[in-house]
């Protein structure tokens, strides 16, 4: 492996003009690396588990995409199954029968789907899933966690991880007042807080990350999940667990059937896409049917289920069998344990919480429960590691609040030379 190069000058000329004619020079926040204090490494290719600078620099990429590469960069049947679709035409805006074996594909593998739309982002699909739960409800306020992330939506905006926990806005501006009060927002794992919400406000919905990973990785306490089933079924609300993240990654049916605890309406996506844009929304019949036109509550998509989305998130899940997941689960044990046994031999406190396909390490000597503990961690001390992996050719999550993606296409070399250059990284603090 070449070592990299850092940010050399082609990302910095590209850089330079893309800054001029696109909001901070990105197409999404995280992509600046503001959050670990510089500019961004702009991506000539992507090849299984590594990642090419404009500059021909080589890193090995925990990023993958910030999820959806569960397989790595251009695997060969997901790229296969895209370009083999594309030549019989990119969309129609008619039904196909891939969309129909995509549907029952993720029937058979989450436990709580029955029915399922498609959508092209997680955004939207968190949104139409929300909808949905309002009206099958008739109640409008919702409750979220802080740190919980369920894409841009105004409503859901309040106290929001990813992009936001970096950026330390509590909501946007250009969220009205009125949809922000819809909205309740509860500390994570915390049963009092969810039941003085539940004392104000008739719910429709309370909706969560099961294992939430969008404040850094901060899974559920023991039966905390159970819990929260109980206290929806109680209040009349439904249950959401946003699997974007998790679906399809920390086993083939999520944390639900992981946990045992089964929500009304799960919201997937990243995976579900391999790469392409594609997300869903799936649940009990009885609260799906009522999705047009099979009932009255109206979501559409122009290029929903379209068909390379669709053509790449099946060869993707079927690249998912009981052999890949004990894979993944090896990958992410031994990059988790190899990074904290680092971190102890160099004497810098960290957590490593982590799941199949997932961990974070947060800068801190307390293990992290809640966002304001993710918030309390090291930021400075975690932005001169991840600088200092950069510089030694390991592309890591740019932001103390995200995940690390361990991917199929990491094998154990690229562990150990991962954790060989956070040694030194961490050394360096
Ligand atoms: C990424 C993400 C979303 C948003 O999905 P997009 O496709 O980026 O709109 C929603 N929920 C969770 C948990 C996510 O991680």
């Amino acid at each position: 492996m070449d070592q990299a190069v850092g940010a050399g000058p082609r990302s910095a000329a590209l850089f330079d003009r893309a800054r001029a004619v696109i909001p901070g020079g990105v197409n999404s926040p995280v992509r600046a690396m503001g959050a670990i204090g510089r500019d961004p490494i702009f991506v000539e290719r992507g090849d299984g588990a590594e990642l090419i600078d404009a500059d021909g620099g080589r890193y090995i990429d925990w990023v993958q995409s910030w999820g959806p590469l569960i397989a790595g960069h251009a695997r060969p049947e997901v790229v296969e199954a895209v370009s083999s679709a594309a030549r019989r035409g990119t969309s129609y805006g008619a039904p196909t029968q891939a969309e129909v074996e995509l549907a029952e594909e993720i029937v058979r593998r989450v436990p709580s789907a029955e029915i399922v739309r498609m959508t092209s982002s997680g955004t939207e699909a968190t949104m139409s899933a929300l909808r949905l739960a309002r009206a099958a409800t008739g109640r409008d306020a919702v409750l979220k966690f802080a740190g919980g992330y369920h894409g841009h939506v105004d409503g859901l905006l309040a106290d929001a991880g990813s992009g936001l926990a970096t950026q330390g806005i509590p909501a946007s501006p250009g969220v009205t007042t009125a949809q922000a009060a819809d909205t309740v927002v509860a500390r994570w794992n915390d049963r009092r807080a969810v039941e003085e919400a539940i004392e104000q406000r008739d719910l429709a919905a309370i909706v969560c990350e099961p294992c939430p990973a969008n404040m850094g990785v901060v899974p559920a306490e023991a039966g905390f999940l159970e819990w929260l089933r109980g206290a929806a079924n109680a209040s009349g609300a439904l249950l959401v667990f946003d699997e974007v993240i998790s679906g399809f990654r920390v086993g083939p049916g999520g944390v639900q059937e992981r946990a045992g605890v089964m929500p009304d309406i799960t919201v997937l996506g990243k995976v579900i896409g391999g790469g392409l844009p594609a997300a869903a929304y799936a649940g009990r019949a009885d609260v799906m049917e009522r999705i047009a036109p099979a009932g009255d509550v109206y979501q559409a998509g122009t290029l929903s289920g379209n068909p390379l989305a669709t053509a790449a998130g099946l060869a993707s899940l079927r690249l998912l069998d009981s052999e890949a997941y004990a894979r993944l689960d090896r990958t992410t044990e031994r990059l988790a344990t190899g990074l904290q046994d680092a971190a102890r031999e160099t004497g810098v406190a960290v957590q490593v919480p982590r799941i199949t396909g997932l961990l974070t390490v947060f800068f801190s000597a307390d293990p992290v429960r809640e966002l304001s503990g993710a918030q309390r961690c090291d930021l400075q001390a975690h932005a001169a590691f991840c600088r200092a992996l950069l510089d030694r050719g390991v592309y890591p999550p740019p932001s103390q609040f995200e995940a690390w993606f361990p991917s199929l296409a990491h094998g154990d070399d690229h562990v150990d030379t991962t954790v060989e250059a956070a040694r030194e990284a961490f050394a360096e603090l």
